[in-house]
């Protein structure tokens, strides 16, 4: 049995819970909801859903959950999703960047509602090697979505590891005038992703429970959850 939380203070929970339960796991997944710290010691992974991510913030940092999260991502896996992946991310940069408070367990730069005005929302295929059916496009629900505008990780951070990309094409042209740094020679480089991992973590710019497709949710319990759980039963007490 696995235990995953769903930060439930606002945005997109019960979506997630719905799929989380329907998703076609081996293994029995318990689903904690949670509001407050007592919850989320319960949980062996946490799902941070989308929403709006100056809210979910204030109302993490008014139930005293902010710094239990980041703590808890220390150890165990977390999947923000849309605003819960801005969460996730070490900066926000960009002129609609608001001033929230970040948990930040992936090491990425990411811009708040970066597709900008004229494709603020909508919809895309994605493929996505990683998940069963492979060549079975994911549909993505892309919703004010946040742009990943830099990767930065350090010398000691783990790898991150692309998992979809999406056409540049659906890039507002004002994004391809501007070099991301120095080092990077093209500069939408990071910006047609939307969908990543680090370490024990994982980030999609869209809204795989908003789909009737479990595949995104399968793919985190199986390799996200499952190998902690078991690494941890089988290190030496
Ligand atoms: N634009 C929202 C934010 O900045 C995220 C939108 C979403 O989660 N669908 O928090």
């Amino acid at each position: 049995i696995v235990t995953i939380g769903i930060l439930a203070l606002q945005g997109a929970f019960a979506e997630h819970q719905v799929m989380l339960q329907k998703a076609s796991l081996k293994r029995r997944v318990v689903i904690v909801l949670v509001r407050q710290q007592e919850d989320l010691d319960k949980c062996d992974a946490l799902i941070i859903p989308g929403g709006e991510s100056t809210t979910i913030a204030l109302l993490a940092r008014l139930a005293g959950l902010l710094e239990p999260i980041r703590e808890f991502l220390k150890t165990k896996p977390v999947w923000g999703t849309c605003a819960g992946a801005i969460l996730l991310s070490r900066s926000v940069e960009g002129a609609k960047k608001g001033g929230q408070e970040l948990l930040g367990g992936i090491s990425i730069t990411i811009e708040r509602n970066g597709f900008g005005s004229q494709v603020e929302s909508f919809e895309a295929p994605l493929e996505v090697e990683s998940l069963r059916e492979a060549n079975r496009p994911f549909h993505g629900i892309f919703i004010r979505a946040p742009v990943v505008i830099g990767l930065n990780p350090s010398p000691t951070d783990p790898p991150i590891q692309i998992i979809s990309r999406i056409s540049a094409s659906l890039l507002p042209t004002s994004q391809t005038a501007v070099p991301l740094d120095e080092d990077d020679t093209d500069p939408r480089d990071s910006r047609t992703i939307v969908a990543l991992r680090q370490g024990l973590h994982l980030l999609t710019t869209f809204h795989p429970e908003l789909t009737k497709d479990d595949r995104f949710h399968e793919y985190f319990v199986r390799e996200c959850v499952l190998p902690t759980l078991s690494s941890r039963s089988s290190s030496p007490a």
